[in-house]
């Protein structure tokens, strides 16, 4: 991919929805302007849709769910469409990640691993279609008694900003596989791969109305969709109160609801750990994305003995670290707004104000552009557990470190936030790997790794304010549709 790409990808376009498979504006005409995290500057402008706007795409997929060929699709004929997808996605590849990277902000080498991400979702899911079936069950003598998989019917995804193009993926790749039709409002701040996987979709030939994607503001566009009443299941992947407001909404109508909504997760280095493989990982589960990532590692916990040591080599690569713009490729890129980078400075200075103490600081390009949203990479040594550094998401490349004394204090204080969405263990023992495997309160757990984002065969999701349901590998199938029980009387 050449540099001239990552700058210009969106040049000339106008980038409209795609509704009803036509690519159409707001009926208000209005749109929002575009901003690249890099330098600030506004390079595109997407349609700023409202209640109208969504009613028109959830007609268009309940009709393209209950008529037309969608309804009536064997889901091999669903598998070969999302199969194609997954190659169209493949082929603009260059111009997808570029896009992407250009939209986040992120560093390019991650936009273009978000591609590669979002392609296998698609591939995954499209190999998936046909091999989950229901049960027959043994019941009273005379009878016949059977379960369908069904689907939901017009499924509305609410997507974030962090990963566009495969948190789509793992929506759309699981709700279209199990035949739902699909609404999509990709989020304000990162909707131009959504209106491009779209515009992919019907290349590829799924049916008008069966991939839709609704631009606006969370407020105006994914209140309307989340409040629709003829959305029959509503799946959302952002922050915790946004959440609340979905489930508020959608209950209104008692539809089903799949939350995934953040983390504050640990990764546990006990003494006997392998450090040379812990340490890169343990850095870059946070700097990843900027720290943008729900599951990133954002607390490390260290026994007491080792404490010093992974400290300090913590410290020394942190010090190293350096955002940069995403054309760059450096170890981070900005983070994707002026809100968002205020938020992070906010709470970094009141962590400091309340006694944590610093222990290295990255750097912030020397060329990077004055108008970008950069925040400079922050480690923070042993906090107090009970402090706000220590309990809440902080969103941003800012690493919390604690001390603890053996495997019971180690679990307490993983367990220790509200949060419960996935962690890391470090150590040799093969009794404590699985010991504390169990006892974290976590939707996945790695032991001797760490996959922030990763796995797309990994069925991945929250306990306790982390949401709840599961995405990712088969289980989403499951959320993805509902049981359908058939009992036949034969005498
Ligand atoms: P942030 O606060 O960082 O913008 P959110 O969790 O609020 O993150 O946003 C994630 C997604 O939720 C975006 O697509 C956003 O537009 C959408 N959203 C925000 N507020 C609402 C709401 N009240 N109802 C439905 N969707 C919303």
């Amino acid at each position: 991919m050449g540099q001239h790409l990552l700058t210009t990808v969106a040049e000339g376009r106008a980038f409209m929805q795609v509704i009803d498979g036509k690519a159409v504006d707001a009926i208000s005409g209005q749109r929002i302007d575009v901003a690249c995290p890099s330098d600030g500057k506004v390079f595109a402008s997407i349609p700023a849709s409202g209640v109208q706007d969504v009613d028109l795409a959830v007609q268009a997929a309940r009709r393209a769910f209950e008529e037309g060929p969608w309804a009536r699709m064997p889901a091999v004929e669903r598998g070969r469409l999302l199969a194609r997808l997954s190659r169209l996605i493949e082929k603009n590849a260059d111009e997808l990640a570029a896009l992407e990277s250009r939209d986040t902000g992120k560093p390019a080498r991650q936009g273009r691993a978000d591609v590669a991400g979002a392609a296998r979702y698609y591939e995954f899911y499209g190999g998936a279609c046909d091999k989950i079936h229901g049960d027959t069950i043994p019941f009273l003598d005379g009878y016949t008694a059977l379960t369908l998989r069904e689907p939901h019917g017009v499924v509305a995804g609410i997507i974030p900003w962090n990963y566009p193009l495969q948190i789509l993926g793992r929506v759309a790749g699981a709700a279209l596989a199990m035949g739902n039709t699909l609404v999509v409002k990709p989020a304000e701040d990162a909707s131009l791969t959504a209106i491009r996987v779209a515009e992919l979709a019907l290349e590829a030939g799924f049916p008008a109305g069966a991939f839709n994607v609704v631009t606006g503001y969370g407020s105006d566009a994914g209140a309307a969709l989340s409040a629709h009443p003829d959305v029959d299941y509503v799946t959302f992947t952002g922050s915790p109160a946004t959440g609340t407001a979905i489930q508020q909404a959608a209950a209104v109508n008692n539809r089903g609801v799949t939350m995934e909504l953040g983390g504050k997760s640990p990764q546990i280095v006990f003494a006997d750990a392998d450090l040379d493989k812990a340490l890169p990982v343990l850095v870059n589960a946070i700097i990843q994305n900027g720290g943008q990532t729900c599951s990133a590692g954002s607390r490390v916990l260290i026994e007491r003995p080792v404490y010093g040591k992974v400290s300090a080599a913590l410290a020394e690569r942190f010090a190293k670290l350096v955002a940069g713009p995403h054309d760059a490729d450096l170890d981070l890129g900005a983070l994707i707004n002026p809100k968002q980078r205020a938020r992070v400075a906010a709470m970094v200075a009141e962590a400091e104000e309340a006694g944590a103490k610093v222990l290295a600081r990255g750097a912030i390009h020397k060329d990077a552009p004055q108008g970008g949203w950069y925040h400079v990479p922050t480690l923070f040594g042993a906090v107090d557990p009970a402090s706000a550094i220590a309990r809440e998401e902080v969103f941003g490349p800012v690493l919390a470190l604690f001390a603890f004394d053996g495997e019971e204090e180690a679990v307490r204080l993983a367990n220790g936030t509200e949060y419960g969405l996935v962690a890391g263990v470090w150590t040799a023992d093969g009794g404590r790997q699985h010991r504390v495997a169990k006892h974290v309160r976590a939707g996945q757990v790695f032991v001797n790794g760490y996959g922030a984002g990763g796995g797309i065969e990994l069925p991945f999701g929250g306990f306790k304010r982390s949401g709840h349901g599961r995405e990712k590998g088969f289980e989403a199938l499951y959320d993805m549709s509902a049981t359908k029980t058939v009992v036949f009387n034969h005498g």
